[in-house]
């Protein structure tokens, strides 16, 4: 990475933390890297922590696709989202100067709020009831109106968003290769009045996916993208696209996405 030099680090303040974050200024310093303050003059974003602080990471620096991003787990393992190992930092150091590793890219979801407000989202957007009464939405696929829904709410994922909350309510594990977005149901009513498809399904980057939530007093939902959530009253339709947008982060090169699901999963 001979034209990458200006690293920023993104980390919680935390006083367990400081001897490895002291240790990392040193390092980067030693192998010919800036360490900068100011994210925007960055050209690698490290985030420290887990799959949060790498999604709080990406969100708070807003989904910069000049950059590299990486994560440093502070956990018991590597995670998802975080490829190297806070007690391993010369392992990292030798992967980046080395050129031992690869770029994969991360497709990234749109939502676009009543035609006024934007947000991106790594892993999901997820839109649920704020109150203990069920949720209506119409949810269209294009133009066509596909079902209506009743419940507790509904999950739109990314691939690398598919193994987060996607999968605590049993929707798929997607290929990050494939760039998708999946549509995963919170508690639906089935019944003979009300009609889901009940399974979840996966829509091609070219669809638009409509939520348009029914006016019936419950209309101030929770909409949550990945670990932040805004509360909007009346909100009345939610348009969701995959975008062109890419997140490239770094991918040792013995690391694919599937050996990550099996050493997190199996
Ligand atoms: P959190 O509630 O503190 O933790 C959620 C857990 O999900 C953490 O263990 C986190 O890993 C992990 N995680 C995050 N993104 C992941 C991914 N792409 N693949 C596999 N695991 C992932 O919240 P958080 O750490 O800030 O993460 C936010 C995410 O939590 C949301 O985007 C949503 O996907 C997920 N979530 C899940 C549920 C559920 O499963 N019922 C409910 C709400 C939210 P780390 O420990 O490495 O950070």
């Amino acid at each position: 990475m001979p034209n990458r030099r200006n690293i920023y680090f993104f980390y919680k303040k935390d006083p367990n933390l400081q001897s490895h974050i002291d240790e990392l200024y040193e390092l980067a310093g030693k192998n010919g890297f800036n360490v900068i303050s100011d994210q925007k003059e960055a050209n690698i974003i490290i985030s420290i922590g887990g799959d949060g602080s790498f999604l709080q990471a990406v969100r708070k620096t807003g989904f910069r696709e000049d950059c590299l991003y990486a994560g440093i787990s502070t956990l018991s393992s590597p995670s998802l989202y975080c490829d190297f190992h806070i007690e391993d930092k010369h392992h990292m150091i030798e992967a980046m100067t080395l050129e031992k590793i690869e770029v994969r890219r991360y497709p990234v979801l749109s939502a676009m709020i009543d035609n006024t407000t934007s947000f991106y989202c790594l892993n999901e957007l997820s839109v649920r009831s704020a109150i203990i009464k069920t949720f209506v939405m119409d949810v269209y696929i294009d133009d066509l109106h596909f079902e209506t829904f009743r419940g507790d709410g509904m999950i739109v994922a990314t691939p690398t968003g598919s193994t987060a909350y996607n999968k605590s309510v049993n929707g798929s594990v997607v290929d990050p290769m494939l760039p998708c977005m999946q549509v995963s149901e919170l508690a639906s009513l089935n019944n003979n009045k009300y009609r889901t498809l009940g399974s979840s399904f996966i829509l091609s980057s070219s669809r638009t996916l409509t939520l348009k939530v029914v006016q019936d007093g419950n209309d101030y939902p929770i909409i949550g993208m990945d670990n932040e959530a805004v509360s909007i009253q009346h909100v009345e339709q939610i348009v969701i696209q995959l975008t062109d947008k890419r997140i490239k982060t770094v991918k040792l090169k013995d690391n694919s996405f599937w050996e990550k699901v099996k050493r997190t999963f199996l």
